[in-house]
């Protein structure tokens, strides 16, 4: 077998420079890609743990408003909230006559022996309704079936600022109990957690569930 004469060395040479800088071109795509992703990531932990230390954006009552900003939309997918931390936009975003009697509801709680009481949810976006929908859709198979236990956007009490939702299962047993002394209301037989303002001189018995 002959050598290769000089030209077809040069273009064998030639072809393996290009392999060579595709596969870099595709390589570094990649890490950008990958890196892009990464930074999303620390920029939404960082902005809800911003907010959930008190920054005082917390215009929380954005209903009809405008917008609610990204850091709102980050901090109300909080699970555990203080329910004196009005900086919060859960808290802050509630009706202030609901929020006044979930604060005197803990504050009895606490003097009755109750170690922890805080609140899962409060106010919510429409966005953060809509994502615990499809969350409850996935999990429980069918809308029919999810929407037992989670409303729309569009008729939620959390999105109005009308609800509010009490945990651990410690307060929440304890609100099942006493919520009616404070004017709250337990709505749903099905979720022991949900409390709303009452309407009348009496709480009506829990509807079955939230449909
Ligand atoms: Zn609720």
């Amino acid at each position: 077998m002959r050598e290769l004469d000089v030209p077809a060395r040069t273009r064998i040479a030639r072809s393996l420079g290009a392999a060579l800088i595709l596969v870099l071109i595709i390589g570094a795509g990649i890490g950008f890609l990958l890196l892009k992703d990464k930074g999303a990531t620390n920029d939404g932990g960082r902005s809800a743990q911003a907010v959930g230390a008190g920054s005082s954006s917390g215009s929380g009552k954005g209903r009809g408003q405008a917008e609610p900003s990204e850091a709102v939309k980050a901090a109300v997918r909080d699970t555990r909230v203080g329910p004196f931390d009005e900086s919060h936009p859960a808290v802050s975003g509630l009706d202030a006559p609901l929020r006044k009697a979930v604060q005197q509801a803990a504050r009895a709680a606490a003097e009755e022996g109750v170690g922890d009481f805080w609140l899962t949810s409060g106010w919510r976006t429409e966005e953060y309704q809509q994502a615990l929908l499809n969350d409850a859709v996935k999990q429980h198979g069918t809308l029919r079936v999810a929407l037992r236990w989670v409303k729309t956007p569009e008729t939620s009490e959390h999105v109005h600022g009308a609800a509010a939702d009490v945990g651990p299962a410690s307060a929440a047993a304890w609100m099942t109990r006493n919520s009616e002394r404070f004017g709250l209301c337990r709505t749903y037989a099905n979720e022991a957690w949900h409390y709303e303002l009452r309407e009348g001189d009496a709480c009506p018995e829990p509807k079955a569930d939230a449909r």
